[in-house]
């Protein structure tokens, strides 16, 4: 008889943390595979640079979890775009996933409405993003067609949206558990806060389809007054969503705690088998060059209405570089 498993190493979790990685893991006995993100320096240089409001932040860092969670899922070069776009005082967040490993990501909030609703408390994540939708956004290059989901905001947090989303659109029974803080560490120069970030997504995937069937979600043309169609949960995925929700925030952000100890932890019984982890990092994609198509693509009018002081100046608002052309520079080309 063959063993399948022969070959495969059985060893501890590893005790170090890695920072700005990506653990994806897989516990064949319940049918579940899984990943476990974790950022520092990556999510601090991100949101460091724009200093937004506290909670806006927090915010833009749970969007940025979740895009790289998804995006460094994509088995393709490409990018894979999480936008927001909802009537609460964050009006719109953008996170821009290029594979295998950049991200870059902004907001764009009414400070006046961000502040009151700090003031009266009311700034968790469902509130300060309202209604609207969020697009998922999948773009392989100008000559493949871009796919998009969209699921609603209703005045939930993101971990809600995504569960809605791959239901909806996936048929994918999905967990996802997202974490953003700020460290306090002494240093040379004073206290300095860093940004910390993490997540875990898990989802039930069965080999038989029989397991994998779920419910009807709309009710069709049934007769009004119909039962919905109700199927019970898997044994193995009420275990597994169960597992994932007893992680608790500082799990997930905890240097100390490694991404693997973390998964031992949570599935160890069970047995759980963890592949490579792959490194992530806070990079713009914006060049001068870019800039420069961009302008040019402007109507003659537009460009001049751009010029202050005999310049036209553009600042990335992913990054905040700021680009400088004299206005003949950016004219288009005579013929
Ligand atoms: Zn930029």
């Amino acid at each position: 008889m063959n063993d399948p498993n022969v070959g495969i190493p059985v060893r501890e979790p590893a005790q170090v943390g890695l920072d700005d990685t990506i653990l994806p893991f897989e516990v064949s006995a319940l049918d579940l595979r899984g990943r476990i993100v974790r950022l520092g320096p990556a999510v601090d240089a991100i949101l460091s640079r724009h200093d937004y409001p506290l909670p806006v932040a927090k915010l833009l860092g749970e969007a940025i979890v979740l895009a790289v969670m998804l995006g460094s899922a994509l088995k393709f070069e490409g990018r894979f775009i999480l936008q927001t776009q909802s009537d609460g005082p964050v009006r719109m967040l953008v996170v821009d996933f290029i594979s295998p490993d950049k991200v870059r990501a902004c907001a764009r909030f009414d400070a006046d409405r961000v502040a009151a609703a700090i003031a009266a408390n009311e700034d968790e994540p469902g509130r300060l993003l309202g209604k609207g939708h969020l697009a998922m956004t999948i773009d392989q290059g100008p000559d493949m067609s871009r796919y998009q989901g969209l699921v609603p905001l209703d005045g939930n947090g993101l971990e809600h949206v995504a569960h809605e989303y791959f239901l909806r659109s996936e048929q994918i029974p999905t967990r996802v558990r997202l974490a953003v803080a700020e460290e306090f560490r002494g240093g040379e120069n004073g206290a300095r806060r860093r940004w910390r970030a993490g997540g875990i997504l898990l989802q039930f995937l069965p080999k038989s389809a029989e397991r994998a069937r779920v419910a009807d979600l709309d009710p069709g043309d049934a007769p009004p007054g119909s039962a919905p169609h109700v199927l019970p949960e898997d044994d193995a995925w009420v275990e597994g969503r169960s597992l994932v929700g007893t992680v608790d925030d500082l799990e997930l952000i905890d240097p100390a705690l490694s991404s693997e100890r973390l998964a031992y932890r949570l599935f160890h019984e069970r047995g759980v088998r963890v592949f490579r982890t792959a490194p992530i990092e806070a990079q713009c994609s914006c060049s001068r060059e870019g800039v420069e198509t961009m302008l040019r693509s402007f109507s003659q009018e537009d460009r001049d209405d751009m010029i202050e002081n005999g310049r036209i100046t553009v600042t990335c608002e992913f990054c905040s570089s700021t680009y400088v052309f004299a206005p003949n520079e950016v004219a288009p080309a005579l013929s």
